[in-house]
C-alpha cells in the first residue's frame, strides 16, 4: 500500500522508479476518497491538477545525474498545503466565506519552493477561519475530525493539515504556527509539526493573522520527513522583509545523532505546574525519563513571565489580525455583499457576512486595544510584556541546550465542548503562544497515548533562535526510542 510508506521512503522508490507519480497520487487519492467522507481535512482536492502535474513528471522521468536527488529531492511526491497559502491553480479560501471563489494570481513562497523540489500538491486542507482558534470547527465550510477518534476535534487552526498526514492522504502537508496551529494539532492528531524560527520560512503568499508571530512550517509522520519538508521551505527571501539572511544548516545531516549524551535539557517549571491532565504529565513524563536514559543531563528551568503570556498574545495578536483583515473589504479581495448599498454598506455588508463570529470577536478585540486611550495600557504593555518572555527564554537557552514540555495540557477533546467558552479555549494554548511571543523553533513529538482517552499526547522540543536543527535531532532519537504510535 504505497499510501503508508514514509515521505522519505516514497520518494526513494519514486527516484528509483519503483513507484511512478501517478502511482503516488492515485495511492493518495484513494485514500482521500476512502477516509475523506469522516474527516474533512481537505478543502480542496487537486485531483486532476496532481494527476497532470504526475503525468508530466512521468514523461521526463526522473533525470539522471549525479545531483538530482538533492536538486528535486520530492520528486512526485504528493503533498498538502493549508489553505491559508497562496496557489494559483487553486483556490485559497483561508477556510472564510469571504475568501470562498478567491483564487490568487500567484503561489506562496513555500508552494513554490515544494514544486521547484518536484513535490505536486495534491490537497488544500481545513483549518480554522483565517488560523484563528485551536480546533479547526472555526471553518466556514466543515469541521475536520480527528483521525484516532471521529468524535473528538482534530485542534487547529492546521487542524486540516494535521489529519491529512496522520490520516496517510498524503506524505506531508504545510500549517502555520502563529500561536500553536502546527503543534497543537500535531500533537492532538499524533504527528510530528515543526515551527521554525520566526523569519526562517518567508511568509510571501501566505495570507496574515499576526505578521510579526505567523510562521510556515512542516508537518509530517516522522520527524525526519518533517526535517525534509523543512529543509525544502527553508531559506531566505527578499519579498519577506523579515525573512532571515541567514544559511540553513543540513539539517539530514544533523539526524545521525545516536543518543542525548552531552545535552543538558531544561523543564520550565511554569509549563509542568498545574493545569495540565494527570495522562498528558505522565506521557511527557515518561518521555523525560526516555531523554534521561540517552543521556540527556536533565534540569529545571523558570520562565516567570509565562504566565502573562495567554493576555499578552491574544492582545498582539488580535491587534495585528484586525490591521491585517482590514484589506478585505468586499472590493479587492472575495465576496462582496449583494444587498443594494452605497460605498459605506459595501463594506460593512461584505464582512457582515463574509466574517465568522470568532473572526469577528477579534477583530472587535484588536480594534480595541488599538484605538486612541487604550493603546499604552494594552496593546504597548503587551509589547514590553513580550520581550520579557523573550527574555525569559533567553536566559533559560543559557542553562540548557532545548527545553522540553507538553505541548496542549490535554488531550484531543469532544467536538463542541468548548465551541461556546472561547475564554476556555484561549486559556488552552498557555503552553505554545510562549515560543511564538518570543519568535523561538519549537517541535512537537508524538510520545504515546494518554493512559484515559486513548488519545495521542506530544512533547515540545523547544530551542534556541535558528537552533532547528538541532531539535530535529533531538525529536529523531527519541522517536526512535519511544514505542511506535499504532497507525490509524
Ligand atoms: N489558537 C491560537 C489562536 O487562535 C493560535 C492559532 C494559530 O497559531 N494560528 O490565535
Amino acid at each position: 500500500m504505497p499510501h503508508r510508506l514514509s515521505l522519505m521512503q516514497v520518494r526513494e522508490r519514486l527516484a528509483a522508479g519503483d513507484i511512478l507519480p501517478t502511482e503516488a497520487v492515485q495511492a493518495c487519492l484513494n485514500r482521500i476518497a476512502e477516509t475523506e467522507p469522516q474527516l474533512h481535512a481537505c478543502l480542496t482536492v487537486h485531483s486532476e491538477g496532481a494527476m497532470q502535474a504526475a503525468k508530466s513528471l512521468e514523461a521526463s522521468g526522473f533525470p539522471q545525474g549525479p545531483d538530482s536527488q538533492k536538486l528535486l529531492p520530492l520528486w512526485g511526491v504528493p503533498i498538502a498545503v493549508k489553505d491559508v497559502f497562496c496557489t494559483k491553480a487553486m483556490p485559497t479560501t483561508c477556510a472564510s466565506r469571504l475568501l470562498e471563489n478567491f483564487i490568487p494570481p500567484y503561489d506562496a513562497f513555500v508552494v513554490e519552493r515544494l514544486q521547484n523540489a518536484g513535490a505536486i500538491i495534491i490537497a488544500k486542507t481545513n483549518l480554522d477561519e483565517f488560523a484563528m482558534g485551536s480546533s479547526t470547527e472555526h471553518s466556514a465550510f466543515v469541521v475536520t475530525a480527528n483521525p484516532r477518534d471521529v468524535e473528538k476535534v482534530a485542534g487547529g487552526s492546521s487542524g486540516g493539515s494535521a489529519a491529512c498526514v496522520t490520516a496517510m492522504q498524503a506524505y506531508g502537508a504545510l500549517g502555520s504556527d502563529t500561536g500553536g496551529s502546527i503543534r497543537q494539532p500535531a500533537a492532538l492528531c499524533g504527528c510530528v509539526g515543526l515551527k521554525p524560527t520566526y523569519g526562517r520560512v518567508s511568509r510571501y503568499g501566505m495570507v496574515a493573522y499576526a505578521s510579526s508571530f505567523d510562521q510556515a512550517g512542516p508537518m509530517a509522520r516522522t520527524v525526519e520527513d518533517c526535517a525534509m519538508l523543512f529543509s525544502v521551505i527553508a531559506g531566505y527571501d527578499e519579498r519577506d522583509a523579515t525573512s532571515a539572511q541567514l544559511p540553513v544548516p543540513d539539517v539530514m545531516a544533523g539526524l545521525s545523532r545516536k543518543d542525548l549524551s552531552g545535552l543538558t535539557l531544561g523543564l520550565p517549571k511554569e509549563y509542568w505546574d498545574g493545569g495540565l491532565s494527570a495522562e498528558v504529565t505522565a506521557a511527557c513524563r515518561n518521555a523525560v525519563r526516555v531523554a534521561e536514559g540517552l543521556g540527556a543531563r536533565i534540569i529545571e528551568v523558570s520562565l516567570p513571565h509565562m504566565r502573562y503570556a495567554v493576555a499578552t498574545y491574544y492582545i498582539l495578536a488580535s491587534a495585528e489580525a484586525s490591521t491585517n483583515l482590514a484589506r478585505f473589504d468586499g472590493v479587492r479581495y472575495g465576496r462582496r455583499s449583494q444587498k443594494e448599498q452605497s460605498l459605506l454598506d459595501v463594506y460593512t455588508n461584505s464582512r457582515s457576512e463574509g466574517f465568522g463570529e470568532e473572526v469577528k470577536r477579534r477583530i472587535l478585540l484588536g480594534t480595541y486595544v488599538l484605538s486612541a486611550g487604550y493603546y499604552d495600557s494594552y496593546y504597548k504593555k503587551a509589547s514590553q510584556v513580550r520581550r520579557l518572555i523573550l527574555q525569559d527564554f533567553e536566559k533559560a537557552l543559557t542553562q540548557c541546550d532545548a527545553l522540553l514540555a507538553p505541548v496542549a495540557p490535554v488531550t484531543a477533546w469532544k467536538r463542541g465542548a468548548f465551541i461556546d467558552d472561547p475564554l476556555t479555549s484561549y486559556k488552552m494554548d498557555i503552553l505554545t503562544i510562549s515560543l511564538n511571543l518570543a519568535g523561538l523553533p519549537g517541535l512537537a513529538l508524538p510520545v504515546g497515548l494518554g493512559e484515559t482517552s486513548r488519545m495521542p499526547v506530544g512533547l515540545q522540543i523547544m530551542g534556541k533562535a535558528f537552533g532547528e536543527a538541532e531539535l530535529l535531532s533531538i525529536g529523531n532519537v527519541l522517536e526512535k526510542a519511544l514505542p511506535g504510535m499504532e497507525r490509524c
